[in-house]
Order: C-alpha cells, then structure tokens, then sequence
C-alpha cells in the first residue's frame, strides 16, 4: 500500500535536484523532492552510507513526515517506542521530571516519539530511494551557480549540472564555504562520551522503555533503549576548555568515561561499566546564518544551521528542512526555482533559530553547580514539566510540508 497519497505531484518537466550528503537530512530531502516528482540525485563522499554514533531520538515532528514518506513500517520494525521521559538528579536519582510520550503523543501528534539506532534509521529512509541514483565516493571540491544552473566538481573528477544544487553536507559543508566563504566551526566546550550497552547485561537494572536523563554539575548523561530494545543508547557530557582531536584519542574508553562520572548514581555507573567500548564526540557549533540560499544553491540540516543536542532535535529539523523545501519548489510550478529557495529559507530560518537558542540555553541549565539557582531551576521543572508533549505543542505539531504561497 502507498503510503504518500496525499502528496501532490508536479506536472510538466521536472527539474533536476543534486542533494549533496546522505545523511539523514540529505537522504530525507532527496526523498522528499523525489515522491513529489523532482528528477534527484544524492551525491555522498564516503564509500558507503554510514551514521557515526549509536542512538537517536526522533520527535512526532519527524516521524510523522517519515510516515508520509512511506517509511512507516521501517520505522515500527527497526524503532522503539518509549513509554515515557524522566529527568533526574545526578547523585541521588530523585525525579525532577517525568512526562509520557507514548501513546500520547500519537494521540496529540499524529506520530509516536521514536528512538532508533542511527544505522537502522538511515537503512529505514534510504531503503525508500533507488539505489542507483546514490552516487558514493562522490567528494563535491567545488561549484558555480550558472544563473539558470548549478555546476559542481568533485574530487573524483566527475562534474555534474543540475537545475538546482542542495548543500545538505554537514557541519563542515563545502556547499556552505562555496556560498559564503570558508569559517570554521567553533568548539562548543563539551564532550561527550557515548555507548551501546547489551540490554541483557544490565537486565537486573528493571529499566521500563523510556528516556532518562540525568543532570549534575558540568554534565549529563541521556540513556534510552534502541535496535528494537536489544540495546541501550547513552550519551554523558562533559564540559572542556578545549578540544584536540590527538590528545583526546586515547580518553576514549570506559575507564575514562566512568573518571567523568565519578560521584554519580549507581545507575548512570552501571551502565557506563556495562559498555565494551565507547567513543569519544566533540561538539562543534555556528551562529545562525542570516542566510543559505544563493541563486539556485542552497542548503540543509547542519550545513547551515547546526545545534547543541540538547533539544534532540538537529536532525527532526534537517527532515522538516527536506519536506518544506519539496513543498516550496512544488508551489513554484514554472516560476523561478530561486524565489522558492528563498522562499524556503524564510519559512524555516525562524523555527531552526528558536532551536539552536534553546539547545544552547539548554547546556546552562542542565549543568548547573548545585546551590540556589539550581534548586529554582527544579522547582521550575516541577512545576511545569517542559519537556512533556503537551508542553512542547509549538514543536510536535508543527508540519513543515504545508507552506504558505511565495510572497513577492
Ligand atoms: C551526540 C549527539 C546526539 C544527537 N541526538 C539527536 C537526537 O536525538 N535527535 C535529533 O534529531 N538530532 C540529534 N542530533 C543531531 C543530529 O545528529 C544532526 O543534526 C544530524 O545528523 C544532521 O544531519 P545532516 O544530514 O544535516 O548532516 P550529517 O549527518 O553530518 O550528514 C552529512 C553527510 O554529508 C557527507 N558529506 C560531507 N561533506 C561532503 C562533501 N564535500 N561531498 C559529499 N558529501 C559530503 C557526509 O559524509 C555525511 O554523510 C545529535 C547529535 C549528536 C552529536
């Protein structure tokens, strides 16, 4: 059974998309043009397609465009479905909050919240979009903006014209230096520590299917269940001055991981304890740009407008990016492609920057040193619980794909 059909369809010749990355924002996007009827393209550097990382939590905001996708039984096959989120203290574990998610937010929403292990998500979404039209090994080096077409290069030595050119190439995206010069990405003075753990292992635990967090001082630590419960995702934070990929190299293993967590609850210390391995992620950051579309360029997802994770939701907002930007090309019929691209990005520039904001004041406020403004804080959160679905209406409910008509 087709799942998208209450996606419109453009008539007459279509235009011709590159999507440059596939990654989950890159792959989403060609998906998204491609079932409304663009003739896309997805150009990827690596050998194959990979997800560096174990988990990832996907709001109802994002599953609800994946299922319009055609994606929705991938998901219920490979994702999990987490009964609830709980905050918590670092050192003694007491509840600061905790707030449903499922089946509420399918009732809300429309969509279940969904937590999936990277890898599977990717093979979820690129499982919709034929393989031939993925070309891997594909490094873009360069591109020019021809008025009525993009040319790009790549390191391969293959050079390619399209209709339009999608930058959709991460936080260190050539697309975005291309467009406004090179400037590199800032350290965001964290680190995170991340791991699968077998769930078998830590069974004596009795964890229930849902989303815990713990908050300390300087750090936090976010655990949830993924691979269809098989294994358990965790994240824990750390602040640093600075970073150095070569000196950090070898911190990265359980023993060091368990010295950063040194203090806390005997939960978070089990867990770590129960991980093989664990690798170690710097955090990069980039103001908000003003802008990311010029000519007939322009771009997606973290290549231009990465976020703390604190929000988890930097790659529900590439999909959304994906799904907007096939509803403003679509809307354009013959116009030209240039006024949707601008289009677009002022659609989303407001939504991505209230979330970068967020993700940022989101650091502060989980790493707070205990003392007064701490305990405010929790009392905050007792009080009202922001991170539940009825807080969070602005965000779930939102559907990136009905755009308003182009302005002049
Ligand atoms: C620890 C952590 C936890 C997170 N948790 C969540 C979460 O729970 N929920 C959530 O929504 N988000 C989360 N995020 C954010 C999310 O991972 C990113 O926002 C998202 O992956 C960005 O997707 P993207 O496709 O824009 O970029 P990327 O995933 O970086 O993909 C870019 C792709 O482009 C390719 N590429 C790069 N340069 C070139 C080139 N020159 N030519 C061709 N190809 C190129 C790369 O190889 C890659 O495949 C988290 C991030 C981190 C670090």
């Amino acid at each position: 059974m087709s799942e998208d059909k209450g996606l419109p369809k453009r008539i007459g010749a279509p235009l011709t998309i590159a999507v440059i990355g596939g990654g989950i924002g890159g792959l989403t996007a060609a998906l998204s043009l491609r079932r409304v009827g663009f003739e896309v393209d997805v150009y990827e550097q690596a050998p194959e397609l990979t997800q560096i990382g174990g988990g990832i939590n996907m709001g109802p905001n994002a599953v609800r465009i994946l299922r319009r996708l055609g994606l929705a039984a991938g998901l219920d096959r490979e994702g999990v479905r987490p009964l609830f989120t709980h905050q918590r203290r670092w050192r003694d574990g007491r509840t600061l909050q905790q707030a449903p998610l499922n089946p509420l937010c399918e009732e809300l929403y429309g969509a279940p919240h969904m937590t999936l292990h990277r890898a599977d998500l990717l093979d979820v979404i690129a499982s919709g979009f034929p393989v031939e039209r993925i070309h891997l090994g594909h490094r873009l080096v360069g591109l020019e903006d021809k008025g009525h077409s993009t040319e790009a290069w790549f390191e391969n030595g293959m050079r390619i014209t399209a209709d339009v050119l999608v930058g959709a190439d991460g936080i260190h995206s050539a697309v975005r230096s291309a467009l406004s010069g090179e400037e590199a990405p800032v350290f965001a003075g964290c680190v995170a520590y991340r791991g699968l753990v077998p769930a078998e292992r830590i069974a004596d635990l009795g964890l229930e299917v849902g989303n815990q967090s713990w908050v300390g001082p300087g750090a936090h630590l976010v655990h949830y269940p993924v691979s269809r419960g098989r294994l358990l995702n965790f994240v824990g934070w750390t602040e640093h001055d600075s970073w150095n990929r070569e000196d950090w190299t070898d911190r990265a293993t359980v023993a060091r991981a368990l010295a950063a967590f040194e203090g806390w609850h005997s939960q978070v210390r089990r867990i770590i304890a129960a991980a093989d391995t664990c690798f170690i992620w710097a955090l990069f950051d980039r103001d908000p740009l003003p802008r990311w579309s010029v000519g007939r360029t322009t771009l997606l997802g973290d290549a231009c407008h990465p976020m703390y994770p604190f929000m988890g939701q930097g790659a529900a907002m590439a999909i959304e990016d994906g799904a907007a930007l096939a509803a403003c090309l679509l809307a354009a019929g013959d116009a030209d492609p240039a006024e949707a691209l601008r289009h677009y990005e002022r659609l989303r520039l407001p939504r991505v920057t209230r979330l970068q904001t967020m993700s940022r004041a989101n650091k502060t406020r989980f790493h707070m040193p205990d003392g007064p403004t701490q305990q405010v804080r929790d009392a905050e959160w007792a009080r009202a619980a922001d991170r539940s679905p009825d807080a969070l209406r602005w965000l779930y409910a939102f559907d990136a794909g009905a755009v308003e008509p182009v302005l002049a």
